[in-house]
């Protein structure tokens, strides 16, 4: 039976278990341990954690957040190729490592996990972007998770921390920073993956805030920001015209110029708008 110390190089694992990436379910590999150690650190201290990995492929990243410590892990893989490696490290690392084969949009994790609770992935980037949304409007704040720590293509990275006046800005920005501090904590070229995608990538570190940044109710801020970015080149009091007949009234209420743009608006303007929008 596979030890830490004995666990294979992954391109053997590779082989062994014949686990040619396939694209239909955007598999590209990390295959470096010490990347993968370095992107489990950027999760914080998993030593007291239960990790949530979605899409551990042949462990890479599932051994890099064991080495880093990690309580336990639970991996959810669709591909049932990949059993097999991700067996032999649950082997090497008894009873800490738990691993459920399905699609991640479809497994309720949580009848699986002990908080505290973190989230670690290397992702597909419509799964990702797909889990993200969901993991960001929880029926309840604070949500299960302390923080999330995702792999996404550098664009996708760019919108989620975008600050306003640029053309990332948008509702993924105000989605993630409303609920949470965002950051970019690394960047990768496509050489780091087996085989390479046509992008590059970044890790994205979302630490959980205790409450929504700024008050406002979810679903009011939610139609606010879709619909001020459905029109982004019009101005706020065109483009928000179906809100609220007296919208010109409430964006001066909230502090914001009806001629302004959404892209030029902060996520604070944002807030006070749907509270003004809130109010009868
Ligand atoms: N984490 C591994 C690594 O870093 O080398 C694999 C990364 S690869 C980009 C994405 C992984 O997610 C693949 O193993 C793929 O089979 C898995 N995957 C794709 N869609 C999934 C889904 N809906 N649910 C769970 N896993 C999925």
């Amino acid at each position: 039976m596979a030890t830490i110390d004995t666990l294979p190089p992954l391109r053997e694992v590779i082989r062994t278990h014949d686990l040619q990436a396939r694209k239909s379910m955007g598999q590209n590999f990390l295959l470096d341990l010490n990347l993968t150690a370095k992107i489990a650190r950027q999760a914080g201290d998993l030593t007291s954690c239960d990790v949530l990995e979605i899409g551990p492929g042949p462990g890479g990243l599932t051994r890099g957040l064991l080495s880093e410590g990690a309580r336990h892990v639970l991996a959810i893989e669709k591909d049932a190729r990949c059993l097999p490696a991700l067996a032999e490290i649950a082997a090497a690392y008894p009873g800490k490592v738990t691993v459920l084969e399905g699609d991640a949009l479809r497994i309720d994790p949580l009848a699986h996990l002990t908080p505290p609770i973190r989230v670690a992935a290397n992702l597909p980037y419509n799964v990702g972007t797909e889990l993200l949304v969901r993991w960001l409007t929880p029926q309840h704040w604070p949500p299960f998770w302390q923080s999330l720590t995702l792999m996404f293509q550098r664009e996708v990275a760019e919108r989620i921390v975008a600050q306003p006046g640029s053309k990332a800005y948008g509702r993924l920005a105000i989605l993630a920073q409303w609920r949470a501090d965002a950051r970019i904590v690394l960047q990768l070229p496509p050489e780091a993956f087996t085989p390479p995608p046509k992008v590059s990538s970044s890790v994205v570190h979302l630490a959980a805030l205790p409450e929504p940044r700024y008050p406002a109710d979810a679903a009011v801020l939610s139609r606010v920001v879709a619909a001020a970015f459905n029109q982004r080149r019009k101005m706020l009091r065109a483009a928000l015209k179906g809100i609220a007949p007296d919208i010109e009234d409430r964006l001066l209420a909230a502090g914001l110029k009806p001629t302004d743009r959404a892209e030029q608006v902060p996520l604070e303007g944002f807030c006070a708008l749907a509270r003004r929008i809130a109010q009868t």
